[in-house]
């Protein structure tokens, strides 16, 4: 069993279901089973500000699928819950994205990981410092990372 931090978002229709509704989806993939649940937090909407604000949390689960595999199975998910992609970083039902697999490092069109805005957005360091502790990725831990950015208007929701 690999360990990996998937981030879940939602700023469209019942923000909160859909975060749970995902987390439960992801919990019941094949050969996969959840191991921990981060607080929820709210965020002001980053790059297209004229949108509702954004819930965010984190996950950890263990998983025998492949990166890629699971990268799948979570654009199934987001198509499930009836994401649409209309404009790029504009609303959407719920967004998924693998944060970390195990140690790999990957950078190809398809997958990249670490994932690339996992040390710059508050949003995805605060959920992820809670299920993780403070790991180190990319040669800092992740409360050095928080410290080099400000609070980026997130608050605890739940
Ligand atoms: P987004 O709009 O942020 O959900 O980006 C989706 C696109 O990012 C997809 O085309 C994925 O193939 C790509 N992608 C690259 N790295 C990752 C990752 N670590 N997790 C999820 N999607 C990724």
């Amino acid at each position: 069993m690999t360990s990996v931090y998937i981030s879940l978002g939602s700023n469209m229709g019942d923000r909160l279901s859909n975060l749970r509704e995902a987390a439960g989806m992801v919990a019941s993939l094949e050969r996969t089973c959840l191991i921990a649940e981060s607080s929820i937090y709210e965020t002001e909407p980053w790059g297209l500000k004229e949108q509702d604000s954004f819930l965010n949390m984190c996950i950890k689960i263990e998983t025998e699928l492949m990166p890629k595999e699971l990268l799948r199975k979570l654009q199934e998910i987001e198509l499930n819950l009836g994401r649409k992609r209309l404009i790029k970083w504009g609303p959407r039902t719920i967004d998924l994205d693998i944060l970390i697999y195990d140690d790999l490092n990957t950078d190809d069109e398809e997958l990249i990981l670490p994932h690339p805005r996992l040390t710059v957005r508050a949003f995805v360091l605060m959920p992820l410092l809670d299920v993780s502790g403070d790991i180190v990725i990319n040669g800092r831990r992740l409360s050095e990372w928080l410290g080099d950015i400000s609070d980026q208007g997130i608050k605890v929701f739940k």
